[in-house]
């Protein structure tokens, strides 16, 4: 029986409490929220229960969604100048006057725990999670056709970037991908990543590898008002990770490994 991914995340916060407990110093991540969004906080309110979990700091600064994209700027700047704070993340989404391109080159690479910024030792953290989760799968990468469906800079892109620094065969599927084509390469593959923000999409209509892993990404709102994925539940593989209580989790989980990777 594999491990829950709620198993996988309560075991490795466990021993990044312990990991914590021997440093000279709290990790401090600082949160930097300039919107009014629900969804937004209650990810926060998520990254704060974690940061606490392991014995870290998390600080909230929040701002009216009005706030200058100068003057965000220099929020930010005092913070990566405070060697107090160890990580940097600003909540998305941001005022439509502020070009999000700016803020994350903004955030010194030293402390984008988020993994945005051009020059970040820090892989973004659903694509890592997914990585640190599949590993202790004992996933065996090397060679594996994988699959990714969406080609968003914080999901798709760096995703098939790290399965391929893993050797594996990966290929990127999009909105301009024929149906015909997804369904070959959905056939082959040995390992599904899915974030398309479309609900059920992949579903029994495909045919699967039956030893294939399908990573659910997506995060879609049902006319239940429930949370779905992009995957109809209980397809004919060998697993498939659940929403919720899937990739939301790891990607909580890497950003509190990569707090205290730069906090050391
Ligand atoms: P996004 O920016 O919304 O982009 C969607 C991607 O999916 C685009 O590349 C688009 O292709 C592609 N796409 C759309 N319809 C498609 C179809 N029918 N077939 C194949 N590809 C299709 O993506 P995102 O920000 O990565 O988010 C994707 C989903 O993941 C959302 O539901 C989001 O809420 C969720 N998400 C979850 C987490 C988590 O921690 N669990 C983190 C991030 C995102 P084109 O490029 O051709 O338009």
């Amino acid at each position: 029986m594999p491990m829950t991914i709620k198993e996988f995340v309560a075991k490795r916060k466990q021993e990044l409490s312990q990991e914590v407990a021997a440093l000279d110093k709290k990790p401090t991540l600082l949160i930097i929220q300039a919107n009014d969004n629900p969804a937004s906080d209650a990810y926060i309110r998520g990254k704060i229960k974690d940061a606490s979990e392991i014995g870290a700091n998390a600080i909230l600064r929040k701002f009216p969604i009005d706030i200058t994209e100068e003057d965000l700027i220099n929020e930010i700047e005092k913070a990566n100048n405070d060697p107090e704070i160890d990580g940097i993340i600003v909540q998305l989404p941001l005022g439509k006057h502020i070009k999000e391109a700016n803020i994350k080159i903004a955030v010194s690479p030293k402390k984008d725990v988020d993994g945005f910024h051009p020059l970040t030792k820090f892989d973004p953290c659903t694509p890592k999670g997914i990585i640190d989760y599949l590993t202790e799968e004992g996933f065996a990468f090397e060679g594996k056709n994988a699959v990714v469906l969406g080609r968003s800079e914080i999901v798709g892109k760096p995703m098939a970037k790290l399965l391929l620094k893993k050797n594996c065969n990966v290929t990127m599927l999009h909105s301009k991908t024929t149906l015909e084509d997804k369904r070959f390469y959905i056939a082959h593959a040995d390992l599904i990543v899915v974030a398309i923000g479309r609900l059920g999409y992949l579903n029994e209509e495909f045919e699967y590898k039956k030893d294939c892993v399908i990573v659910d990404v997506g995060i879609n709102r049902g006319e239940d008002g429930k949370l779905h994925g992009d995957a109809t539940p209980d397809l004919p593989v060998k697993i498939q990770t659940p929403v919720p209580g899937g990739v939301g989790l790891l990607t909580r989980l890497a950003l509190i490994c990569n707090l205290l990777e730069t906090t050391k």
